[in-house]
């Protein structure tokens, strides 16, 4: 059997060809605005632009580079590449030159597909990589890409692939160092697709928003893949506006969300209960949702978010409960490991955390058909990441509670050891966020001659507020234990954020690992 993963999602497209299956939801009339794609348009479009990369007559194994906006015909050519049997390689669209350039030469694609405007940099990029195809697409569908793929026969048979040959190297967002490109088979996709179809009930008649980038695993896996394996309209949007996405939430039932998109949509008035009335499931994950959220927007909208968790290694891992008699939708948590995926907490000896009461907090360590092969290139990166017995270490920390609930606490390289204390960042920077005037923080520990690692942090006050190193270390003091009270506290504008927006410790590690020695 062909274990190509487009054959299973084209196996499930909706009965009626000629239905809607992508409507665009947004962009400039004539751009895009309100154009709908069949899932006949899926088809035939897919089959152009396999039949373009099959005439190129690449090596097996070929990596397609794509860094452009995002755009319906963006996905087809993922789609396309997978059709084609070749390996998709996404790309951030905020990556610049020496960015781009580390990617290209670490991942040594055959093709690269960037936008119109940086075809002049990202050629001369490829070219002294010597990768021998450039091709363009823009959001308006031009660009050289879709030029030579109309020129193509619409017919295409899929290439025959192993479960686990791969589809999709993807490097995962550079958070705690430098990226590192997972290797994702047909297989780990297709199997974590399946069990998300399960577990969040996903329905032919669902109608998904998709608002989020698709160079990452959240928007180009778990939302994209969702719809496609339940034959699912998307509501496509190129880019997320509050106003624009609740104004289409009476035409959808899913919506898939990073946490920042949840707190803007909530600074909008017309996010209302009415609003959501037909909505089915809210999801969120990528990064740890704040309680405030969750609980503001139960308040607003009458609806309960579902977080889940994952990775770039593994796709999803955990999930909150759908179904009701499944349990409660816990705020705080990331639910319980999918169907199929083994997920142990160990502490630092590599024994197991007993999950009495709330659980006790350790290492996460996973396993499941979902979980990737290795880093592209990186042998002793990946033997290093797994353990012995074959179990991905997922580099987070956190625990699990007598129900099975599992939390995440933090990173295990963000983990503060000071006076043989463990402090977990994640614990005090809620504490921090709580104090009047906090609209963010960041806590890191830095070397220190007494303690070894010293707590210190990183406040961003709320627009107007004053806030005061000496008053948050005052305010502290009398809430939580000595050692975990920051020894000093700056107060800062904004967070150093990676493309992703998540918080770079590395960077604020770096920046003040001088203060006590
Ligand atoms: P790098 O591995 O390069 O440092 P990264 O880990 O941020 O970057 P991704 O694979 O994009 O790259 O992100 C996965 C990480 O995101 C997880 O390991 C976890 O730390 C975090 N994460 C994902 N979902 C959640 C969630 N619901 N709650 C808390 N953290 C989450
Ligand atoms: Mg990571």
């Amino acid at each position: 059997m062909n274990a190509n993963l487009f054959v299973a999602l084209r196996a499930n497209f909706a009965e009626d060809l000629d239905a809607c299956a992508i409507e665009v939801a947004d962009g400039e009339a004539g751009a895009g605005a309100g154009q709908r794609y069949s899932w006949r348009d899926i088809d035939r479009a897919t089959a152009m632009i396999a039949n373009l990369l099959d005439s190129l007559d690449l090596p097996a194994g070929s990596r397609v580079a794509v860094q452009t906006e995002k755009s319906v015909e963006a996905l087809l050519l993922y789609l396309a590449v997978l059709r084609a049997g070749y390996v998709y390689l996404p790309l951030n669209t905020a990556y610049q030159a020496a960015e781009l350039s580390y990617f290209i030469d670490n991942a040594e694609p055959a093709v690269v597909v960037c936008a119109g405007r940086n075809f002049g940099w990202v050629s001369k990029l490829a070219f002294q990589a010597k990768v021998p195809w450039v091709f363009t697409l823009d959001e308006d569908r031009r660009g050289t890409l879709l030029d030579r793929a109309v020129q193509m026969s619409d017919r295409h048979q899929p290439a025959e692939r192993k479960a686990d040959d791969l589809a999709a190297i993807l490097y995962t967002s550079g958070t705690t160092g430098r990226s590192k490109g997972a290797m994702l088979s047909h297989g780990n996709l297709l199997s974590n697709a399946q069990v998300l179809k399960h577990c969040w009930g996903w329905r032919a008649d669902d109608v998904l928003i998709h608002a989020l980038p698709i160079f990452h695993v959240h928007g180009l896996f778990v939302a994209s893949h969702g719809a496609l394996l339940a034959g699912a309209k998307m509501l496509w949007f190129n880019r997320f506006d509050p106003r624009a996405v609740i104004a289409r939430l009476p035409d959808a039932t899913l919506f898939m969300g990073v946490p920042t998109l949840y707190v803007r949509m909530l600074e909008q008035a017309t996010l209302t209960r009415e609003a959501c009335a037909r909505m089915r499931l809210f999801i969120s994950g990528s990064a740890p949702l704040l309680i405030e959220t969750f609980q503001a927007w139960r308040d607003r909208t009458g609806h309960t978010i579902l977080e889940r968790y994952g990775m770039s290694e593994t796709v999803m891992l955990t999930s909150n409960p759908y179904r009701a008699e499944d349990g409660d939708r816990l705020g705080g948590t990331v639910g319980f490991p999918l169907p199929g995926v083994g997920l142990r907490v160990l502490d630092d000896a590599g024994e197991p955390c007993p999950s009495t009461g709330d659980g006790e907090i350790g290492h996460i360590q996973v396993t499941g058909p979902n979980v990737f092969a290795g880093y592209w290139r990186m042998p002793e990166k990946t033997r290093e990441e797994f353990t012995a017995d074959g179990w991905f270490k997922t580099g987070d920390v956190g625990r699990r509670d007598e129900r099975g609930y599992v939390t995440i606490v933090g990173r295990s390289k963000d983990l503060i050891i000071s006076g043989g204390y463990n402090v977990y960042p994640a614990e005090i920077e809620g504490w921090l966020n709580e104090l009047p005037g906090v609209a963010e923080s960041a806590v890191v520990g830095v070397p220190h001659p007494d303690f070894g690692e010293a707590v210190i942090a990183v406040v961003v006050p709320r627009p107007g507020a004053q806030v005061e190193g000496a008053a948050v270390i005052a305010a502290l003091k009398d809430r939580i234990a000595n050692f975990k009270v920051p020894k000093r506290v700056f107060v800062e504008n904004e967070l150093p954020r990676n493309a992703m927006g998540k918080v770079q410790k590395n960077l604020l590690r770096e920046r003040h690992r001088g203060l006590f020695v």
